[in-house]
């Protein structure tokens, strides 16, 4: 058996029964930092967020991840290449994100050189813009700060999020000033809907916040709604760009590039889309803040080959994605079954190795996974048109979470 064949077989063995194995992205990294050479001085390039007055660099200092309160050396060495946009939310760090970048705010002293983004999210039966506001003053208040520059609804899932009560709310924070743009972040599968409902609402909606990879490449609703934002002048944030999985399916799969480690790559392939303004990363050491510069700063674009073996990945892995289309496997079902919540609760704990983040985020939807019975969960598996293992998925959760 040659090793293409090896590798065709071994793909279709790999299951989400493999899901204990952590991900290290870190040895190709390795590898290839020696050639991450960025000249003294030289900065991450910026791009016009819609229409906002805001130049972002392409790539966003994602804050989901516990910083260092008294000096956070990602932060620093990502301000020295010129990533000055921030993203956070209230619930990041187990709701203590705010309060470790207050201090960075003060180190680098002057709050205007620094482009500050959060977020709050709430559920949408019990939203209301009073609680927006209530929660808006407290993130003020933690990141010892006057303004956001920009204010996100995070994880909306539902329309009602885009309706007059929410989108004056939004009006008014920015006339009193305590937000300079407003928007949301999408991370399911109907972000598509949402973001095509944003770009008719005729303003209201100034920047979005969305998953987009190179697995969300070429699905054409997702297009057409990228190119409606685009066109309503919506500045577009991309976000979990590296589209990963909670296995190591994908290290199995071949990737030959020279110039780029598969994470460049994966960056570099969202880079390409010109209707993208910055890509939102979570860079968990000043390695990775390197590795995600470097792309961002290189003029060097991705060959043919790097985009087909990229495509191969998409292809190959796709039974071990979650897209979050849950219309498909929660057809006919009176509940919502919550497997892509699931699913990136393995992501973060396997893939990414935050066990205690993947926790936290389960503690939410443990009591709807409890309910569940397998009978449910294999009519789920058999609706889903790219046959995740979703009752194999669920009992990886409760083993894993209990
Ligand atoms: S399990 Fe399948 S159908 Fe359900 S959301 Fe995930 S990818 Fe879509």
């Amino acid at each position: 058996m040659n090793r293409r064949d090896f590798i065709e077989r071994t793909l279709k063995t790999v299951t989400t029964a493999s899901i204990l194995t952590k991900v290290g992205f870190s040895e190709e990294s390795e590898k290839k930092q020696s050639s991450w050479k960025i000249p003294p001085g030289t900065k991450v390039p910026t791009k016009k967020l819609g229409k906002t007055d805001i130049d972002t660099p392409i790539l966003i200092m994602g804050c989901c991840q516990n910083l260092d309160p008294v000096y956070d050396r990602r932060l620093h060495r990502a301000y020295e290449l010129g990533v000055n946009h921030l993203d956070t939310a209230q619930m990041y760090a187990e709701g203590q994100s705010h309060k470790t970048i207050a201090p960075f705010i003060k180190q680098i002293g002057d709050r205007k050189k620094l482009i500050i983004a959060s977020k709050v999210h709430q559920t949408e039966n019990n939203a209301s813009p009073e609680k927006f506001v209530e929660n808006i003053n407290s993130s003020l208040e933690e990141l010892e700060t006057d303004y956001l520059d920009i204010f996100y609804m995070h994880i909306v899932k539902h329309e009602r999020f885009l309706d007059k009560e929410f989108i004056e709310m939004g009006e008014k924070l920015k006339k009193e000033g305590k937000i300079r743009y407003f928007g949301f972040s999408a991370h399911h599968g109907n972000a598509h809907e949402l973001m095509m409902k944003a770009s008719k609402l005729g303003g209201g909606i100034d920047v979005i916040m969305f998953k987009y990879s190179f697995r969300e490449m070429g699905k054409d609703n997702l297009n057409r709604a990228i190119d409606a934002c685009a066109k309503a002048g919506i500045g577009l944030v991309a976000m979990k760009t590296l589209g990963s999985i909670p296995d190591d399916g994908e290290e199995l799969i071949p990737w030959t590039s020279k110039n780029f480690t598969k994470i460049q790559a994966k960056l570099k392939a969202v880079w390409e889309d010109e209707r993208i303004a910055g890509i939102a990363s979570q860079m968990g050491n000043v390695q990775h803040v390197h590795e995600n510069a470097y792309a961002a700063i290189t003029p060097m674009k991705l060959t043919e080959l790097e985009k087909q073996e990229l495509k191969n990945i998409a292809e190959k892995t796709q039974h071990l994605y979650c897209a979050g289309c849950n219309h498909h496997c929660e057809n006919g079902m009176q509940e919502e079954l919550h497997v892509q919540d699931v699913w990136r609760c393995l992501l973060y704990a396997k893939g990414y190795g935050d066990e205690k983040w993947a926790r936290y985020c389960y503690r939410d939807i443990e009591k709807y996974v409890k309910k569940l019975s397998v009978e449910h969960l294999q009519t789920a598996m058999q609706q889903c048109p790219y046959h995740l293992d979703i009752p194999r998925l669920f009992s990886s959760a409760k083993d894993m979470f209990r």
